[in-house]
């Protein structure tokens, strides 16, 4: 075949690949090679190579009555293109954490506790940092109704190539009869706490700092509030905005604790107290198949078995729930028969539905379509309880045929 033929793409073997080069670049794409390439120029080898292998491997899981789990490796990094995306498997992580420590009282308070412009720009040392958001813990505690708090500094804010440190405190308000609103003179009792600690941090003589208070009732916008702070803040093209000293000095916080909890919601501590209060502590997390810890077809833990690559789990074997969770076909049919939320967040509407009416959002061929219904159909001449209503009972489900 001729070059002519390849890059016209009349040779019918090659028509295919046309297509895909023709497609434009992913800004994610642009982004993570911008941040590799500034990365290997700065001699950065380790965040490099962390960001190059981020989910190119996985976990393999399984519970004693033989029910698999995958779950994809990521790299943690907030640079990183996959991982810095909002409701990224970390991001995922640290909300559901989060929320099972924080969403159980009437009130959950968010103060915000900001740094001068000229302290942000001078970029402070970690222990600076550290002892900033032990005391934001602190003042909170002192101030309200709570008995612990979760804290976590955010190194920029909306503005691009400026660092805007500010401390975010997430605290649950356990008075039942108040609503969470504080007289002004705590409020500028707080504020006051807060600009001697820093003018003592930094030997500044400011007057004044900002200091923002809000409170939420209903358990919609307390999710809301725990994933807004919870999210990656510098993300990959927020980086790239950044000077190249900037940008050394926000990857020296690697390995730094930016997420704390202090009081009784410490990690020594958040068990006992949250079943005092006769919280579940795992309830949330459990929830979801990226974070549980248990088989959700039979409630037994799952077990570590090995590493592996994700090119490694094989497609007729595993079913795959969303981009970073793979469960093997027994799991998948339970879940599909439970109508699991996991299932339904994917399209919007019941697998079940998907398989007889085609997806609209997955936009399913007219012939894949008629291979699903073919599979359903097959499926349940195998067993007419599979898509019935009855309880599952783990052992009356068939394993779906592999391949
Ligand atoms: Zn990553
Ligand atoms: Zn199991």
């Amino acid at each position: 075949m001729s070059v002519a033929e390849l890059s016209t793409g009349k040779s019918s073997t090659y028509v295919h690949i046309q297509d895909k080069l023709a497609e434009p670049f992913s800004p994610n794409d642009l982004c993570k090679s911008w941040v590799l390439e500034w990365l290997d120029t700065n001699y950065c080898e380790k965040e490099a190579f962390r960001i190059r292998s981020c989910g190119t491997k996985a976990v393999s899981l399984q519970c004693p009555n033989g029910h698999k789990k995958r779950i994809r490796l990521t790299c943690h990094l907030e640079i990183c293109p996959r991982c810095g995306q909002i409701g990224s498997l970390v991001h995922k992580r640290r909300y559901l954490r989060a929320l099972d420590r924080l969403n159980w009282a009437p009130i959950l308070g968010y103060m915000v506790f900001t740094l001068p412009r000229e302290v942000s720009d001078a970029m402070p040392s970690k222990k600076q940092l550290s002892e900033l958001e032990k005391e934001a813990g602190v003042i909170v505690r002192e101030n309200f109704e709570t008995e612990g708090c979760m804290v976590r500094t955010h190194f920029m804010g909306e503005e691009i190539s400026k660092l805007h440190i500010h401390i975010n405190v997430l605290f649950p308000i356990i008075d039942k009869t108040g609503t969470g609103k504080v007289p002004k003179e705590t409020l500028a009792l707080i504020r006051q706490q807060w600009t001697n600690f820093v003018n003592k941090t930094f030997n500044l003589s400011k007057e004044k700092t900002n200091v923002f208070y809000k409170f939420k009732t209903s358990t919609i916008k307390m999710r809301h509030v725990i994933k807004y702070v919870t999210r990656p803040v510098v993300v990959a093209e927020k980086f790239l905005s950044l000077s190249n000293e900037q940008k050394s000095w926000y990857l020296s916080f690697a390995g730094w604790h930016n997420t704390r909890w202090y009081g009784q919601l410490a990690n020594c501590k958040y068990k006992q107290y949250l079943q005092e209060q006769g919280v579940d502590h795992i309830a949330n997390q459990e929830k979801d198949l990226a974070t549980a810890t248990k088989c959700p077809v039979c409630n037994e833990r799952y077990r570590y078995q090995e590493m592996i690559d994700v090119a490694d789990i094989y497609k007729n074997e595993f079913r795959q729930i969303d981009k970073d969770v793979w469960v093997c076909y027994e799991t998948f049919a339970y879940l599909l028969n439970k109508g699991s939320p996991n299932l339904k967040k994917k399209c919007g509407q019941p697998v079940d539905s998907k398989l007889t009416t085609g997806c609209p959002q997955t936009k399913k061929t007219a012939k894949s379509k008629e291979w699903h219904l073919r599979r359903h159909e097959k499926n349940c001449r195998q067993n007419d309880l599979f898509y019935s209503n009855v309880e599952h009972q783990p052992r009356a489900v068939p394993a779906i045929s592999r391949g």
